[in-house]
This record gives structure tokens, C-alpha cells and sequence, in this order.
């Protein structure tokens, strides 16, 4: 199913409710990009598990928010 405003939470139909969806859609679609890394300030810090990121450039592992660097 394809939806303009869904994107990859449209694989939940109608369940789940609105708010809920939009905070897994801003969190999913942080996951796709690479993170910004502020110690090469570089997008290629991936997430590693809950808080922890990684650079793919300058190989440092960091702490940030549970889904994305900062902010
Ligand atoms: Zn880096």
C-alpha cells in the first residue's frame, strides 16, 4: 500500500492511531539517513543500539538520544 503521508508506517493500516505513528514515521526515517558525527561533523554515524552511535569515516563511537545524535 502506498499513502502520501504514511510512508514506512503505512504497513500498520489503521491501527495504532495518529500520534503514535508519526513519532515511529519521524524515528524510521531517522534510521534510513546517516546521522551527523560531531566529531567529524561528517553524515556517517550510524546507530548501533539504543543511544550509541558509530562513524563510518572517523571510527568514533559516541553516545546521543535513543534514536538519533542530538537534539
Ligand atoms: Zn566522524
Amino acid at each position: 500500500m502506498k499513502t502520501k503521508k504514511l510512508g514506512s508506517v503505512a504497513r500498520f493500516g489503521a491501527r495504532y492511531g495518529k500520534r503514535t505513528k508519526s513519532k515511529v514515521l519521524t524515528v524510521e526515517q531517522g534510521q534510513k539517513v546517516a546521522q551527523k558525527c560531531p566529531y567529524c561533523s561528517r553524515s556517517a554515524a550510524k546507530r548501533l543500539s539504543v543511544g550509541i552511535f558509530q562513524c563510518k569515516k572517523c571510527d568514533s563511537k559516541f553516545t546521543g538520544k535513543a534514536y538519533k545524535v542530538g537534539e
